[in-house]
């Protein structure tokens, strides 16, 4: 890979600083759950949600033995409801039974809990336990391939290119950098180009924008 991943990396974190997830959590098993509840649902609104839910529900145990309407009622503002209280309910039945209620750091027991994809496990791996984790979703695949990190569309073909060209020990923050990176200056309809400090190391900027000048201000 011919792009100077390091000079990526500096250039994001000039642009977000040090990152962090924008999930509220304490422990592994509040971000797994703010995880499943992240899904097609900001990030502000699933925070909105669980600063009551962790009061309520402490344990692994707590989900499992709680009430499925009771748990519906609690995430219902986050959308998909139904399915979501189901997921912390297998989630959690799965830790319970199978780990003792606590989540595993381990990538392959994680994503062989129910309602923990590969993307929730490598979350829970980087952030919540803090070893070297590339977190693969909708805007670290946008952005790795607009940027020419990546040619695939394939999650876990981005994820083995990235983990190839980042050190180890940068491999969570490259991704979470990603993701900010994504969701506020490499937008998907509209990249914010002229407020990226990656033009020069940019695919998309250096070849579709400059050739037809559909750039954005
Ligand atoms: S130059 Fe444009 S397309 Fe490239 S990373 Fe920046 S915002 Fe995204």
């Amino acid at each position: 890979m011919s792009k100077d991943t390091l000079s990526v990396l500096k250039k994001l974190r000039e642009m977000h600083g040090n990152p962090r997830i924008e999930l509220n959590f304490s422990n592994p098993l509040e971000l797994t759950v703010a995880a499943i509840l992240s899904a097609q649902c900001t990030d502000q609104r699933v925070n909105q949600v669980t600063e009551q839910l962790f009061r309520r529900y402490r344990s692994a145990k707590d989900y499992t033995n709680a009430e499925q309407g009771e748990l519906e009622e609690q995430v219902r503002p986050t959308g998909f409801y139904r399915n979501k209280a189901k997921s912390l309910k297998n989630f959690a039945s799965d830790i319970e039974s199978r780990f003792g209620g606590r989540v595993p750091d381990d990538i392959d027991l994680l994503t062989s809990v129910r309602g923990i994809g590969r993307k929730t496990a490598n979350m829970i791996i980087g952030v919540a336990f803090g070893r070297p984790a590339m977190i693969v979703e909708t805007h670290v695949m946008r952005v790795a391939k607009r940027v020419g990190l990546t040619k695939s569309d394939e999650a876990e073909e981005i994820e083995e290119d990235l983990k190839r060209i980042v050190p180890q020990v940068q491999w969570t923050d490259f991704s979470l950098l990603l993701i900010l990176h994504g969701r506020y200056v490499c937008v998907a309809r509209k990249p914010r180009c002229l407020d990226c400090l990656l033009r020069e190391d940019c695919n998309y900027w250096l070849s579709e924008v400059q050739q037809n000048s559909k750039i954005v201000k």
